[in-house]
């Protein structure tokens, strides 16, 4: 094969590995605030149980407040009831007696629907809290994953970019011209391999004599269509011992 063609398909995995590790290093940051977002919801959810808790404990201490204030009307009118001299009282003070115990009988179920929904509501709390605390857990692990292969990936780009300077070094100026022309104006692709007489990058045709060149590999030779440099891979032989080896029996 051409030095400079071998070379340059080199370069090409260097500048690919090296143009994927940026892409990767340049999602952190969205990646980043994922996390912080999902911890945002669960704490969310831990504030939202607790307000309802609180609305719940509100309520039933309103319905209290009206139980001890009938208690206080019942004790006074019982207290009224032994003084009263005549039928007419007697019979208005028992009317109110028995208004203020139904007031009363009505906020103490209202006491016990709240208490019983405390309950729920306090094991809602407890819920989010401990899926609050897996989720602070899973974030943690992510994050620590996130600096390691951060870390990784900075060690990675700086021996490509070595390798890269080597790679470019051992080329002639004229083919590092080319290729570099060229991955500018294609998105950082500057070498395609070329197979069954195509493209395979810009799937665009090849005359036939072109493609006979760019078998032999000798030569740095352009797409027509796209300008990337073209390479061409052998078949290998074809494995056909192991399938008749696997072959049933007759
Ligand atoms: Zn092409």
């Amino acid at each position: 094969m051409n030095a400079d063609l071998e070379r340059l398909i080199d370069l090409q995995r260097l500048d690919s590995a090296a143009q994927d590790g940026h892409r990767r290093l340049a999602e952190v940051p969205d990646r980043e605030k994922a996390l912080d977002a999902r911890l945002a919801t669960a704490r969310d959810a831990v504030a939202a149980a607790k307000a309802r808790l609180a609305e719940s404990q509100n309520e039933r201490r309103e319905h209290e407040k009206t139980v001890a204030l009938h208690q206080g009307r019942l004790s006074k009118f019982r207290e009224q009831a032994m003084s009263v001299k005549t039928n007419l009282e007697y019979h208005a003070i028992q009317k109110e007696i028995a208004f203020a115990q139904a007031e009363m009988k009505t906020a103490e179920d209202a006491v016990l629907v709240q208490m019983i929904e405390g309950d729920d509501l306090t094991a809602a709390v407890k819920r989010a809290e401990a899926e609050l605390a897996a989720e602070q857990k899973k974030v943690d692990a992510d994050r620590k994953a996130m600096a390691a292969e951060g870390a990784e990936l900075k060690t990675t780009l700086e021996r490509l970019a070595a390798e890269r300077a080597g790679v470019v070094a051992s080329l002639t100026p004229q083919a590092l011209a080319t290729f570099e022309l060229v991955a500018k104006r294609r998105n950082g692709v500057a070498i395609a391999e070329a197979r069954d007489g195509v493209c395979t990058i810009c799937h665009v045709r090849m005359r036939p004599q072109v493609f006979n060149n760019v078998r032999r590999n000798d030569a740095i030779i352009q797409c027509d269509s796209c300008q990337r440099i073209l390479y061409f891979v052998p078949a290998l032989a074809a494995p056909a011992a192991a399938d008749s080896a696997s072959a049933p029996a007759q």
